[in-house]
């Protein structure tokens, strides 16, 4: 059982073996509950609304994924944490850091939709952070995710001027009905001017069934 002071992590689920999806080398992805947002195409949505998780304790959650350790320390990968909003589970990374050791690379994949001392909290540990903006354009975003776009930005800035833009990736969707290729270029050329240097610009692929 774990500690009662101990920081648990609400997993939903864990998916091993991944390449070249999120983040460097062979890394395991680490999915946790809940998320500020409301995107209209969520892929999790109805995951996160059952909110059914299992709280794991940082040194539950390393006895699960350390099987795949020789493939991280080989390939310089390790954890990505996502979700829902990985950085709501901030105060988790440090613990888990101390126990996993400084070989495993730390990732999380972020909205920046959540209150800047989150940021600042996840910036000491984490390695990188894969952050999908959605758009620049204010109105688009709230349109789409119902969130505030001037929260994100804000984020944005203050993680790439505390981490430096070499740890911080930013994915910018093409969004069916929603966004337009010009409106990606558009957000494309706003984030270069922040300071991004690391865009991945990409389509969502919109389910249908
Ligand atoms: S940020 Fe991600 S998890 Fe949250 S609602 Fe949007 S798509 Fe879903």
């Amino acid at each position: 059982m774990p500690d009662k002071q101990e920081v648990l992590f609400p997993l939903l689920n864990i998916s091993r073996h991944r390449m070249g999806i999120d983040g460097r080398g062979v890394t395991t992805l680490v999915a946790g509950a809940s998320c500020p947002l409301h995107c209209q195409w969520c892929i999790n949505r109805d995951i996160l609304k059952q909110n059914e998780y299992e709280p794991v304790s940082a040194n539950d959650l390393y006895e699960r994924v350390r099987g795949d350790d020789l493939y991280y320390r080989a390939t310089g990968g390790g954890i990505t944490f996502g979700g829902g909003e990985s950085l709501l589970q901030a105060a988790f990374f440090a613990p888990f850091r101390d126990i996993c050791g400084d070989a495993w690379r730390l990732c999380a994949e972020t909205s920046l939709a959540v209150p800047r001392q989150l940021v600042e909290l996840a910036e000491k540990t984490i390695d990188e952070f894969i952050v999908d903006c959605k758009d620049m354009d204010p109105e688009i975003y709230h349109a789409y995710t119902g969130g505030d776009q001037a929260l994100m930005e804000d984020n944005l800035r203050f993680l790439l001027e505390k981490a430096g833009p070499e740890r911080v990736v930013v994915r910018v969707p093409l969004i069916p009905d929603f966004n337009t290729e010009e409106a990606q270029q558009r957000s494309a050329g706003r984030l270069k001017e922040l300071g991004v240097t690391r865009l991945d610009l990409f389509s969502y692929v919109r389910d249908r069934s």
